[in-house]
């Protein structure tokens, strides 16, 4: 016996799609063209189109909002991971969460550093300060943590374990340029914060990157390190790359910025919408913010509890891609189980709250300019597909599997 096809079905079971054309995963707010113009048309006929007077001006403005002594401008937040890690003069192991984008591993292989992965918290999904400490050995060098989706780290937690072994503390904050920890802008802790200003970020400079830091030793090898490893003399004082950021680039995030906290306000309303939609769900999990902090709300992920919400992970979200609500699963495969980084995963070092967070993460749509009805659609859309399953398993044999 099949489900009856009636226009209340859900999509995958016959029935109409909740939405006629797709709903899009990510859609970037851009700034006006005119006002991105404006700055950057006298830069272009001044023919100093790049690392000039507009990459100051945004790294200034970035440090005064962040509260920081020093803002770097660099051509992506991978160039300013990859760099920081070389300026620092790091060797041996780097303890970094295996549930990111793989863009944090790679700044570790890059520096031929040794990437060592720990476990994540199972409540907010960071980096787990516990998990750290049981990885550390003589050859550790530094902790490597991601503010995911923009959820700050549990950055004292990080910052002890550093500074009881000696240890430098870099953040990943790829996603988190807005977010706040203890009412303190992300940005001030660690040796130094990298944020990207890629299209799927919320500042957008086209691509881009900014590294923020107080150490003023740093900030001036990454000055160097983005241009060749030279400052002017002709004789680089490290090995470098060219990772300069351009005009145009910094010009864009130079018109974003005064967005920023729209957009942050924005996605907290979205997540609020999703989280009181679908709290009373069984078999959803959410991502703790903790009560002093802001997200920024770059992604908005549940996860999936097969056994409790009746469908898979993956099911939910061929469901969904029937309804038109196209989702993402950020970030799974976790970097542990990627070709790339397989090798340094050690068994005797498991992660299972890693293993579990990416195997049911499910991420939904979320974006300035998607609308509350929408967002209430899509939590109709997996409340149904929660409802349904229960007279469907009794039609369809094996389907909450
Ligand atoms: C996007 C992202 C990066 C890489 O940023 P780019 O600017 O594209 O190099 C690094 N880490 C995380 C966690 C990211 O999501």
């Amino acid at each position: 016996m099949t489900p009856q096809i009636t226009a209340d079905a859900p999509a995958i079971h016959g029935g109409r799609p909740l939405f006629s054309s797709p709903v899009r995963f990510i859609k970037p707010t851009l700034p006006l063209l005119k006002r991105v113009l404006r700055s950057y048309r006298p830069v272009y006929h001044s023919g100093l189109i790049t690392n000039a007077a507009l990459v100051s001006r945004l790294e200034e403005s970035a440090a005064e909002v962040l509260g920081t002594t020093h803002c770097v401008a660099v051509s992506s937040c991978t160039s300013g991971l990859a760099l920081t890690l070389k300026a620092l003069g790091l060797r041996g192991e780097v303890i970094l969460p295996s549930f990111t984008f793989f863009a944090t591993g790679h700044a570790v292989l890059w520096n031929n550093l040794t990437p060592v992965f720990a476990d994540c918290d199972p409540a907010t999904w960071t980096l787990d300060a516990a998990s750290v400490k049981a990885r550390i050995t003589e050859r550790t060098c530094a902790i490597l943590a991601v503010h995911l989706y923009g959820n700050p780290c549990n950055v004292e937690a990080l910052a002890d374990v550093a500074s009881q072994h000696g240890l430098k503390l870099i953040f990943d904050a790829a996603h988190a340029f807005g977010s706040m920890h203890n009412r303190r802008p992300v940005g001030q802790f660690g040796d130094a914060e990298v944020f990207s200003l890629s299209p799927t970020k919320l500042l957008v400079a086209g691509e881009g990157g900014l590294v923020s830091t107080d150490d003023a030793v740093l900030a001036r090898r990454l000055r160097a390190a983005r241009n060749y490893g030279d400052l002017g003399a002709y004789d680089p004082e490290l090995l470098g790359l060219n990772a300069r950021m351009s005009e145009f680039n910094a010009a864009l995030a130079l018109a974003g910025l005064p967005m920023t906290d729209l957009k942050i306000t924005r996605h907290n309303e979205i997540a609020r919408l999703y989280t009181s939609g679908l709290a009373d769900l069984p078999g959803l999990g959410f991502q703790r913010v903790l009560p002093n902090d802001v997200s920024t709300y770059k992604d908005y992920s549940v996860l999936v509890d097969a056994a409790g919400f009746g469908l898979s992970r993956d099911r939910l979200a061929e469901a969904l891609l029937a309804e038109n609500i196209v989702t993402k699963k950020y970030f799974s495969p976790p970097l542990h189980s990627q070709t790339l980084f397989r090798p340094f995963y050690r068994g005797d070092h498991p992660v299972p709250n890693t293993d579990l967070a990416a195997g049911t993460v499910l991420s939904l749509p979320i974006y300035e300019s998607l609308p509350d009805e929408t967002v209430e659609k899509i939590s109709y859309a997996i409340r149904r597909l929660a409802t349904s399953r229960s007279e469907l398993s009794k039609a369809t044999a094996g389907v909450s599997r």
